[in-house]
């Protein structure tokens, strides 16, 4: 447990300060009172005007009493940014000091760091001044500053050639898998609970896309005259829908959007136990050009763990089967971190995956969702995850020798709260295999719009027409469907309207 004592003002950066920590920390609570079960203190407060300091206490155990203490001071002005970083350095010193450990990350807590680097690229600086200012102000390894630098400059060049800025891209949401996996925190329900309630669920998703060509369509509306450049189908798993209700939402999807300016389509195919041979044809059909098939550990007794209830034969089946109805671009998710798998487990899952030879690898760092069954049940796992989240640098770095060693290049990258390791997710793929909608929609660059329950639009407002590759520049408004598949089914009238004015109001 951690207690955060804040004073004199520094109350307001206790979000930043708790996020640092708990880089340092994983899984450790916090408490805003003085506990004597505390195994940590972290105190601001004011010395004299303009000037702070932050105390860090360890404490012993038994007694509460102070065991070992480290200092830092730092100013605070009327920059708040200025702020929060001169705060998160001093508690970085600290910490280190007090743990002996250095994060990688520095004191860089965000989910974007990419956008870090596009930001300065838009201002005009070289490698070099990129360099020095990120590691004075975030104090970020070398290797994860190559790394973000190399993302971001491969971001620039791959958009180069496509007029982002004046298009758009969907998202629908089809929130239905085979069974809910321990870490899930999507909007996931059991398909075969809700099997009676699809079609409605699909008269939901086509009124949501009749409105958004609607606008499209409407003068002064800010999707007026932009053109639809990727669309991404996720959930939930979509190819959990039996076949007849795959091919009635690929169909929909054609009647109600106008696909003629689509460079990218893409549909989830997550599940290996939800593919049949006659789902690939219909998505074939439909000209869906990137599937995903995700195996997240190629270990059986992990995936019986984690509640997926498909073997890795069947990983390894539905692989052959997408390659056999002609999918050249094939993507394959790992979770690094998971329960009760070390080193070990991972080379194997990597060896495996090696074997297979996707076209796309996407490499996570296990995070504990709130909501997911992995942290409600926390006392059953949390053990196994932390002990395994120690040795998440190394899978991770693993995991990024096999993408490399399959001829992939790093293209996307984010970072979630409470990641093992206080790692990554990194998406690695082949040159001319980067999914653009990854890139976007990350990056924020421009406008995404959701559909189906749990879904959610942003839509990116340029302030400034010079800003080529300036996600920051830009103003980002969010629009969240429900999350309970009933409620969005059964409100989904009111839905529409609030989305109407959603997206009239950004006009
Ligand atoms: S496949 Fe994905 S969306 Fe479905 S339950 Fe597992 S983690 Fe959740």
């Amino acid at each position: 447990m951690i207690e955060i004592l804040l004073k004199d003002g520094t109350q307001s950066y206790e979000q930043d300060i708790r996020e640092l920590a708990m880089a340092f920390c994983p899984g450790e609570p916090f408490v805003y009172e003085e506990k004597t079960e505390a195994r940590l203190s972290v105190r601001a407060r004011r010395v004299e005007d303009g000037d702070f300091t932050i105390l860090v206490i360890e404490k012993d155990a038994d007694t509460g009493g102070e065991k070992r203490r480290f200092e830092a001071g730092f100013k605070l002005t009327e920059d708040r940014r200025d702020n929060k970083s001169a705060i998160k350095k001093a508690l970085y010193e600290a910490l280190k000091e007090l743990t002996g450990r250095e994060l990688p990350w520095g004191t860089l807590t965000g989910i974007r760091p990419v956008k870090l680097i596009e930001r300065q690229i838009a201002e005009g600086k070289d490698d070099r001044e990129i360099g020095e200012h990120m590691k004075s102000v975030y104090l970020i390894s070398d290797e994860k500053l190559n790394l973000i630098t190399d993302i971001a400059r491969r971001q620039e060049r791959v958009l180069s050639g496509l007029d982002y800025k004046n298009g758009w891209s969907l998202y629908i949401g089809i929130a239905f898998c085979p069974t809910t996996c321990l870490y899930c925190s999507f909007t996931s329900y059991p398909i075969e609970k809700w099997r009676g309630r699809l079609k409605e669920y699909l008269d939901c998703i086509r009124k949501e896309l009749r409105l958004i060509s609607r606008c499209t369509r409407e003068e002064g509306n800010p999707l007026f005259g932009r053109r639809l450049q990727t669309v991404y189908v996720g959930g939930g798993t979509p190819t959990s829908l039996p076949e007849e209700y795959l091919r009635e939402l690929m169909e929909i999807i054609y009647e109600e959007t106008d696909m003629s300016s689509v460079a990218e389509f893409t549909v989830e195919a997550g599940r290996p136990d939800s593919l049949s041979p006659e789902k690939l044809d219909i998505l074939r059909e439909f000209n869906v050009g990137r599937i995903s098939i995700n195996p997240q550990t190629m270990n059986q007794k992990t995936l019986e763990l984690i509640g997926r209830r498909h073997s890795v034969e069947d990983v390894k089946r539905a692989f052959h089967m997408a390659r056999k109805k002609g999918f050249d671009n094939i993507n394959m998710d790992l979770i690094m971190g998971l329960p009760g798998e070390d080193i070990s487990d991972v080379r194997h899952t990597l060896k495996e995956i090696e074997e297979l030879s996707p076209d796309s690898l996407t490499v996570h760092a296990l995070a504990i969702k709130r909501a997911a069954r992995l942290n409600t049940e926390r006392d059953n796992w949390v053990n196994v995850a932390r002990a395994a989240g120690e040795e998440a640098s190394l899978m991770t770095e693993l995991g990024r020798q096999c993408a490399l060693g399959m001829g992939m290049v790093p293209y996307y990258l984010y970072r979630q709260k409470n990641m093992a390791g206080n790692q990554e997710n990194v998406g690695y793929a082949g040159e001319d295999k980067v999914n653009l909608y990854n890139i976007l929609m990350m990056e924020e660059l421009h406008t995404v719009i959701g559909v189906g329950a749990g879904s959610s639009s942003k839509a990116v407002i340029e302030n400034d027409d010079k800003a080529v590759f300036s996600g920051n520049e830009n103003r980002v408004e969010r629009f969240e469907n429900m999350k309970n598949v009933s409620e969005y089914m059964s409100r989904i009238d009111e839905l529409l309207d609030k989305k109407e004015s959603f997206l009239r109001a950004l006009s």
